[in-house]
């Protein structure tokens, strides 16, 4: 009895030790994993969704939608001057705790965590709003970040996918970090012979006799050409390897009215990571502010579809994720397929030098971003760029001639320029 007393107590302890580091511990350093339940029907906060949830009451909420995994809502500032604080005051009454606040130029990024919930406020003065999302709290939260896998010290290597055919323009990168895992963005489509090719990749620079780790995966947003190469990687790989994170933020289910053609995706994704198929995965809704450490390689996101809550959005592209990823001193940017929508906000969200990169991924694999015009680009001004489409689709005149990638073509080294065409490129980073 006395032994399962002990043992009791230490059970308490240990869950107790991983609830303080992981939900108040640094800033942005934990992550939320999903909750498969909905929580839509407790959508308005402070009515259904929590009592705890103090009610919004410095200025209009402009809107209020939900998805799987959290509730969301951005209010206008118009009430008072200093709405975060007052707000964040509330909040503390209420129970919660400020676990993390991040500034990036003049946004700041708050985390507050009570017993059940972790609340994120987004402050951009820039938009005139604030954005505010409510998460269901996982048992999950405090685990391990940097993972428990260890292999020789090699270097960091970039691999962009190549997407078949001519006119393909799917997009897809494998990182291979210090420790021998990987990072996996998107992938490509479904239906070509990018899963495998990602699969392929990861095998060849794992040595002989270890496990493939990936230690993330990031699908930027809901389309074909980006998860499809997850779901097949899934269907025929996922007892070859080990996925510890899948990370992704596709909005919610109110934005994509206006596009419901492009919503099928989005549903079969969902069910592809709630599958439990990767033992002891995890899910993580990434919100901008937040960064994760994978061994000395940062990840920050800088943009979701959460930055546009409240305003109309034509495009599920404009959901995508925009992140920074920063090693040995080099500042890649992916902006998966940001486009005229999406990317002013980014660009007031960060007037200074948040965009400045070394390395561009080139936005829509070059297509239709001509619209948002040059100004992006320019503001990133990079040194190198990853343009992930086939050769046919880039070489199209059209294409070309577009005044985004006209900036590029002038403006950058051809010989800096890597279209993922038909091929595999691997790159040792820093890129040089
Ligand atoms: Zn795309």
């Amino acid at each position: 009895m006395k032994r399962y007393c002990r043992a009791l107590i230490y059970i308490l302890v240990l869950l107790m030790m991983s609830l303080l580091a992981g939900c108040s511990g640094a800033a942005f350093d934990n992550d939320e994993d999903e909750e498969s339940e909905y929580l839509t029907d407790n959508c308005m906060m402070g009515r259904n969704f929590s009592q705890e949830i103090p009610v919004y009451i410095y200025g209009r909420v402009i809107d209020s939608c939900s998805n799987e995994t959290e509730d969301g809502y951005a209010v206008d500032k118009s009430a008072a001057e200093d709405a975060a604080q007052l707000y964040i005051d509330d909040c503390l009454a209420a129970g919660f705790m400020l676990t993390g606040t991040v500034t990036i130029e003049d946004n700041t990024f708050y985390t507050l965590t009570d017993e059940e919930y972790v609340m994120y406020i987004m402050d951009t003065p820039a938009l005139d709003r604030m954005i505010i999302t409510v998460e269901r709290k996982d048992t999950q939260c405090g685990s391990d970040l940097t993972g428990t896998h260890t292999s020789s010290d090699s270097s960091v290597t970039l691999s962009q996918i190549g997407q078949d055919g001519g006119e393909l323009y799917g997009m897809g990168y494998v990182v291979r970090l210090r420790d021998g895992r990987f990072l996996v963005f998107d992938g490509g489509y479904k239906d070509n012979s990018a899963s495998e090719r990602i699969y392929e990749e990861m095998a060849s620079q794992t040595p002989e006799g270890e496990d493939i780790v990936i230690a993330a995966w990031i699908l930027s947003h809901s389309h074909n050409d980006h998860c499809g190469a997850y779901v097949s990687f899934t269907e025929k790989h996922h007892t070859d390897v080990t996925l510890e994170k899948v990370f992704y933020n596709f909005g919610y289910e109110e934005q994509y009215t206006s596009t419901s053609q492009n919503y099928a995706y989005y549903d079969y994704v969902k069910s592809m990571t709630n599958t439990k198929l990767y033992p002891g995965m995890q899910r993580v809704n990434p919100h901008p502010g937040q960064s994760w450490d994978f061994g000395g390689l940062t990840i920050t996101f800088i943009s979701s579809g959460e930055v546009m809550t409240g305003d109309p959005m034509a495009s599920a592209n404009s959901m995508s994720l925009v992140w920074i990823m920063e090693t040995d001193g080099q500042k890649f940017i992916f902006t998966a397929d940001s486009n005229s929508e999406n990317t002013p906000y980014v660009m007031k969200l960060y007037p200074g030098d948040t965009l400045v990169c070394d390395v561009l991924q080139v936005a829509h694999h070059g297509y239709n971003s001509g619209a948002m015009g040059p100004e992006y680009y320019e503001k990133i001004d990079p040194d190198f760029v990853l343009w992930p489409s086939g050769t046919g689709n880039y070489e199209k005149k059209a294409v070309q001639n577009l005044a985004t990638n006209r900036w590029i073509l002038d403006n950058v080294d051809e010989s800096r320029i890597y279209v993922a065409r038909d091929e595999v490129q691997r790159f040792d980073l820093p890129m040089r």
